[in-house]
């Protein structure tokens, strides 16, 4: 199964990956890996390459980074092993032409169809969520000085290591990230079949959002391989 979790940024795609990659290793048995774009390139720049030079004014200014880069991470990535069994995408496609290219590439290695999973979230909730947000700095857990408290401030609850702030993070930058959202992004919905897109309001508590998730992937499940496929 490839699921596309969809949203803006700060609707909660990365929580949300989380727990349904844990499910759902719990429903088949086997694990899918996320593929975030975005944690894809924080990674080229911070270990230098010259893509992670090229993409690194880009990302701190709230833009998009070139199609042609973003797809050709993304392509050789989904011919790692681990991709076999399916994979869930956070943050790709965002833009009509990198819809059209997974198209493409899914096509040509005989893969399914994505599902479709949109958190809408308002604007104004987004950024009051982005600007008190904390990841990890080692297992990019995500806390939230304001809703999910670290055990021990400034501290992951898991490994311990110190929490940051993402450094797109700040509300200028914020803002643009969510005009680039409504102008570039949004109309990737259109791109995407009814009967594979199902929009969710993420406005709500993060097990309330789980559940409608899981409701959804159950019954695409249920209906077998060939309805997955379809
Ligand atoms: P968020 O969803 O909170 O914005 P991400 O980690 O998904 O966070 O993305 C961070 C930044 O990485 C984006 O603002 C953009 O600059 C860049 N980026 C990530 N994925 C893509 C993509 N598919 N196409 C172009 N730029 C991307």
């Amino acid at each position: 199964m490839i699921i596309l979790l969809f949203g803006p940024p700060g609707c909660g795609k990365g929580t949300q990956g989380r727990l349904i990659v844990d499910w759902l290793k719990e429903w088949q048995g086997n694990a899918i890996p996320t593929i975030s774009t975005g944690d894809m390139l924080r990674a080229e720049i911070a270990a230098g390459t010259p893509p992670g030079r090229q993409v690194q004014s880009i990302m701190a200014a709230g833009g998009l980074v070139p199609d042609d880069l973003v797809n050709a991470a993304l392509c050789a990535r989904i011919q790692q092993p681990d991709c076999q069994g399916g994979f869930m995408l956070d943050g790709f496609p965002r833009t009509v032409e990198q819809a059209e290219y997974l198209d493409l590439l899914l096509t040509s290695r005989s893969l399914p169809a994505p599902i479709v999973i949109h958190l809408d979230v308002p604007a104004d909730v987004l950024v009051g969520r982005m600007v008190s947000r904390r990841q990890c700095s080692q297992c990019g857990q995500m806390f939230n000085i304001l809703s999910k408290r670290p055990k021990v401030a400034g501290r992951c609850d898991d490994d311990g290591a110190p929490l940051i702030a993402r450094k797109d993070d700040r509300e200028d930058v914020i803002r643009e990230r969510l005009r680039t959202y409504e102008e570039l992004t949004r109309p990737v919905v259109a791109h995407y079949p009814s009967d594979r897109y199902f929009q969710i309001s993420g406005d709500r508590s993060t097990p309330y959002i789980f559940e409608a998730i899981t409701g959804i992937l159950e019954s695409v499940l249920e209906k077998g391989t060939d309805a997955a496929r379809a």
